[in-house]
C-alpha cells in the first residue's frame, strides 16, 4: 500500500468504534430492505394465489412485519446520516488541525514561495468534500454490495433467465464509469487549483484594499478577480459536462434494466414459463439491483472529489520543514550575547553560483552588551542578517554562534526567546491592545503589561484610547498610527525582555516627532543587552560605540562615526550621499 493510502487510512484510528458502529447500521439497513420485497411475493403469490382462509389476518400480520422491519431501516438510516457524518467531521477537523500545526512550523523560506489564499484554500476548501468520502465512501460500497449481491442472489433464485437479462447491460456500465472516472479525476483537481487562484486573489486585493483605493485600481481588481472566476467556470465547465454525461448515461441504463425485465418478463408470462408475483418481485428487485448501481456511480464522483482534496493536503504534509531542531537538540539557557558568524555564505536561491549569494565567507563579532551599528546600502544584506541569527533560515556554509553555542545544536523555540526583533512594518494581530502586548510573553500579568507599555512610551497614548487596554485595534492594528504600532511592537519586545536585540530600520517610516520618543524607548530597552541596529538614517545611529560598514565583499569597515569619517572611504560615502 502506497504511504498516501495508508496516511488517508490513518485517520480512521481514533473512530473506529464510531466508525465499525456506522457500518453494522448500514449492514442491517441494507439487508432489511432486502427483505421488504420477498414479503411482497409471498403475499402476492402464496397467500392470494393459494386463497389462505384468514388471508386477510395473515396480511395484517405480514404488514405490521413490514412496519417493523421499516421501523429498523428508519432508525438504521437515522444512525447512519447523523453519527457517521460526525465521524466524517471529526477526522476533517483532525486533517485541519495537522495541516494548520505542519503551516506553523515550515519556515520563512516556504513562506517566501507561497500565497495566503492559496493556503488557506487547502485548509478550507480542499478538506470539505472529505467528510463526506470518509464515511459515505464504505458506507456506501457496503450497502451496495449487500444489496447488488443480496438481490441478484434472490432474482436467480426466482429466475434465472430473467436474472440475466437484468445483468446484460452492467459490464457496459462499469467500463464506461471507470473511463469517465478518470476524464472527472483531473477536472476535480482543476477545480480545486481555481479555487485557490480565486482565494488568493481575493485575499491579496482585500488585504491590499487602502492600495486598491488609492490608485483607484477597483476597476483592475474587479477585472483580474472576474479573470480567475472565469477561468474557474471553464474548469467547472469540464467538470459538469463529463458529469452530465457520466449521469444521464448511467440513469438511462438503469432504466433500460427495469423495461427489459418488464418487457421479457411480460413476455415469459404469456408463454407461461413465470408467475405474476414473480414478475412482481422481479421489479420490486430491479429497484434493489440499480440504486446500488447509482450509489456507486455517486460514489466514484465523492470519491474522485474527496480524493483530490486528499491529495492537495497531503502535498502539503509532505513538505519537510527545512529548518527543524537537531535530534538532540539543547535549550538554550539565558545567554549574555555574544555573537560570532564565521565564515557564513548565504543565497536565497538554491543556486550554488557565488553571484547569487547575499553575502560569502562573512566574519562578525558582537561582544555581550555591545551597542553595534550595521549599515550600508539598501539590498546589501542586512536584514538578512539578522534573519540568520534567530535562524529563520539557514546559511549553505559557516556558522554562527551565541556565547559560544552553535545555533544550530539548540532548539529553536529557546533560541528565538533570546532574541527581540524590532522592525520597520510592524505586524499587530486583530485583537486587543493588551492582547498584542501580551504576545511577548503570554503568562504576563496585567501589571507586568502596564509596565512594559509605560516603558515603551505607550501607555500614555493607550489610555487615551476608548477602551485603554482593551481596545480593539483592527486587522493589522489599522486603526492606529505608524508611531503607535511601533510603540506597541516595543512593548512587545519589553515585556519579552530578550538577551539580544534586533532593531531593522525600525524608526525609518516615522515622523521625526515619533522618531524622537521611539528612540528614546529603543535606547531604554537596549540597556545592558547585546544590540545590533540597522539604521537607515545614519544621524540615529551615530553615537554607537561601533559601526559596521556592509558591502558586497563583507564587513568593509568599522569604528566609530568620527573614526569612519575621518577615513574618507564607503561610511563616508555613504553618509554624504544618505544624508
Ligand atoms: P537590506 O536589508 O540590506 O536592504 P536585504 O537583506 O533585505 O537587504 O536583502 C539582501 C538581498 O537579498 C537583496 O538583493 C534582496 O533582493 C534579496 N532578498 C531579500 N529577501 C529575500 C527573499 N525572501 N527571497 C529572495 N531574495 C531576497
Ligand atoms: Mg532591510
Amino acid at each position: 500500500m502506497s504511504a498516501k493510502w495508508r496516511k488517508f487510512l490513518s485517520y480512521y484510528r481514533p473512530y473506529l468504534k464510531g466508525f465499525i458502529a456506522d457500518m453494522c447500521f448500514a449492514l442491517v439497513g441494507a439487508a432489511t430492505s432486502l427483505i421488504i420485497p420477498l414479503i411482497i411475493r409471498y403475499i402476492t403469490g402464496t397467500v392470494l394465489a393459494e386463497g389462505f382462509a384468514d388471508a386477510g389476518k395473515t396480511i395484517l400480520y405480514l404488514f405490521l412485519i413490514m412496519l417493523g422491519l421499516l421501523g429498523i431501516e428508519f432508525g438504521c438510516n437515522y444512525f447512519i446520516a447523523y453519527v457517521g457524518h460526525m465521524v466524517g467531521a471529526r477526522m476533517e477537523y483532525d486533517l485541519r488541525n495537522e495541516l494548520f500545526t505542519h503551516y506553523q512550523k515550515l519556515s520563512f523560506r516556504f513562506y517566501d514561495d507561497q500565497k495566503v489564499g492559496s493556503l488557506m484554500s487547502r485548509v478550507t476548501n480542499d478538506l470539505f468534500e472529505i467528510t463526506e468520502l470518509y464515511h459515505h465512501g464504505p458506507e456506501d460500497l457496503m450497502i451496495s454490495a449487500i444489496k447488488l449481491l443480496g438481490s441478484l442472489v434472490i432474482l436467480c433464485m426466482i429466475n434465472v433467465p430473467l436474472a440475466i437479462v437484468a445483468l446484460v447491460p452492467v459490464p457496459f456500465m462499469i467500463v464506461f464509469a471507470s473511463i469517465l472516472n478518470k476524464k472527472m479525476k483531473k477536472t476535480f483537481k482543476k477545480n480545486r487549483e481555481k479555487i485557490a487562484e480565486i482565494n488568493t486573489r481575493m485575499e491579496d486585493s482585500l488585504s491590499g484594499i487602502r492600495v486598491v483605493k488609492s490608485f483607484t485600481g477597483e476597476d483592475m481588481e474587479i477585472h483580474k478577480f472576474t479573470e480567475g472566476n472565469d477561468m474557474f467556470l471553464r474548469s467547472k465547465k469540464d467538470n459538469y459536462r463529463y458529469m452530465a454525461i457520466y449521469h444521464a448515461v448511467l440513469w438511462a441504463s438503469t432504466g433500460l434494466i427495469t423495461i427489459m425485465v418488464a418487457a421479457v418478463g411480460a413476455w415469459m408470462i404469456g408463454r407461461n414459463s413465470l408467475e405474476l408475483q414473480d414478475l412482481i418481485a422481479f421489479l420490486l428487485y430491479v429497484n434493489n439491483f440499480t440504486e446500488p448501481i447509482r450509489k456507486l456511480v455517486s460514489f466514484t464522483e465523492q470519491f474522485q472529489n474527496g480524493m483530490s482534496g486528499f491529495e492537495r493536503f497531503y502535498e502539503m504534509i509532505c513538505i519537510e520543514p527545512d529548518i527543524e531542531d537537531a535530534p538532540d537538540a539543547q535549550e538554550m539557557k539565558k545567554v549574555k550575547g555574544d555573537i560570532d558568524f564565521k565564515d557564513v555564505s548565504f543565497a536565497y536561491t538554491s543556486d550554488s553560483s557565488k553571484s547569487a549569494n547575499v553575502f560569502t565567507d562573512l566574519d562578525l563579532h558582537v561582544n555581550a552588551g555591545e551597542y553595534v551599528a550595521l549599515v550600508g546600502h539598501s539590498g546589501v544584506g542586512k536584514t538578512t542578517i539578522c534573519s540568520l541569527i534567530p535562524r529563520f533560515y539557514e546559511p549553505q556554509s559557516g556558522k554562527i554562534l551565541i556565547d559560544g553555542t552553535d545555533i544550530t545544536t539548540v532548539t529553536q523555540k529557546s533560541l528565538r526567546k533570546q532574541i527581540g526583533i524590532v522592525q520597520q512594518d510592524v505586524y499587530l494581530f486583530a485583537g486587543t491592545v493588551l492582547e498584542n502586548i501580551r504576545y511577548g510573553r503570554p503568562d504576563a500579568t496585567f501589571e507586568e503589561v502596564v509596565d512594559a507599555a509605560k516603558r515603551a512610551n505607550a501607555h500614555d497614548f493607550i489610555m487615551e484610547l476608548p477602551n485603554g487596554y482593551d481596545t480593539d485595534i483592527g486587522q493589522r492594528g489599522i486603526k492606529l498610527s505608524g508611531g503607535q504600532k511601533q510603540r506597541l511592537s516595543i512593548a512587545r519586545v519589553f515585556l519579552k525582555n530578550p538577551p539580544i536585540l534586533i532593531f531593522d530600520e525600525a524608526t525609518s517610516s516615522l515622523d521625526n516627532e515619533s522618531e524622537r520618543v521611539i528612540q528614546e524607548s529603543l535606547e531604554e530597552l537596549a540597556k545592558n543587552r547585546t544590540t545590533l541596529v540597522i539604521a537607515h538614517r545614519l544621524s540615529t545611529i551615530q553615537n554607537a560605540k561601533r559601526i559596521l560598514v556592509l558591502s558586497e565583499k563583507g564587513i568593509e569597515e568599522e569604528g566609530t562615526h568620527e573614526e569612519l569619517l575621518a577615513k574618507d572611504g564607503a561610511y563616508s560615502r555613504l553618509y554624504h550621499t544618505v544624508q
